[in-house]
């Protein structure tokens, strides 16, 4: 049991050191994440007004050439109109030039609607582009510096996941839970040290007693009040 003890503090020191590390990289690690997510649906955001601006290109093509034809068959039916010999004729030109007329206005108001349109989507196509320009630019300083902190803290990061690996293979499964759970709730710290008849941890009193149980290293024992599994610390006793 001493050697697990032993190995819970050699396991803190280290996972001590880790949260150190990651400490030192910061927000950036959220930051950087963050961003990539933001940009890809900027992007694809862009993606669908590009084809909405074609789609509505398409259209102003398309009516351009309505009104177009619309107004061609008007100017041929103006000139036949001087020809006419009949009333029915007359008539007929008449209603014809009338329905040219008509697809025409329809045709300009389509095309005014479908321009306002144009105009809105390619204003949001700047916006957005510009937009993603700039997060491009931010993504990269972000991800360089946090490359550039990561790179120094590698080497000794790759050293302490091996070091952690050796001491857990020092312990039994539940022993290395128990100090998980702890170490979740209680702000990095599973273990703690009893000095002067105190928890390290939370300070607590602990019973003469349970001390000198905690001595003896026989069991594992936890601070009533913080849950921490007490060490005897056998540098300052
Ligand atoms: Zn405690």
């Amino acid at each position: 049991m001493q050697k697990t003890l032993f190995a819970l503090l050699e396991l803190q020191e280290v996972d001590n050191r880790l949260d150190e590390l990651m400490d030192e990289r910061g927000d950036l690690p959220v930051i950087v994440d963050e961003l990539k997510t933001k940009l890809k649906t900027k992007k694809r955001d862009l993606g669908l007004f590009k084809n909405q601006l074609t789609e509505l290109k398409k259209q102003n093509a398309e009516l351009q050439k309505v009104i177009s034809e619309s107004q061609s068959k008007m100017k041929k039916y103006e000139e036949q109109l001087y020809l006419v010999k009949t009333n029915k004729e007359y008539d007929a030109i008449t209603s014809e030039t009338e329905q040219a007329r008509k697809h025409m206005e329809t045709g300009k108001k389509s095309l005014e609607s479908v321009n306002s349109k144009i105009e809105d989507v390619s204003e949001k196509i700047l916006m957005l582009t510009e937009e993603i320009k700039n997060m491009d630019q931010e993504l990269e300083s972000n991800s360089i510096e946090l490359e550039s902190k990561m790179q120094t803290t590698q080497e000794e990061e790759n050293m302490l996941m091996q070091e952690r690996k050796i001491v857990l293979g020092k312990l039994l499964p539940q022993v290395v839970k128990q100090y998980e759970l702890v170490r979740k709730a209680r702000n990095g710290q599973g273990i703690a040290l009893v000095q002067n008849n105190v928890c390290g941890g939370c300070y607590s009193y602990i019973p003469p007693q349970k001390i000198a149980e905690v001595r003896k290293m026989k069991e594992i024992h936890t601070c009533e009040a913080c849950g921490r599994i007490l060490v005897w610390d056998t540098n300052k006793n």
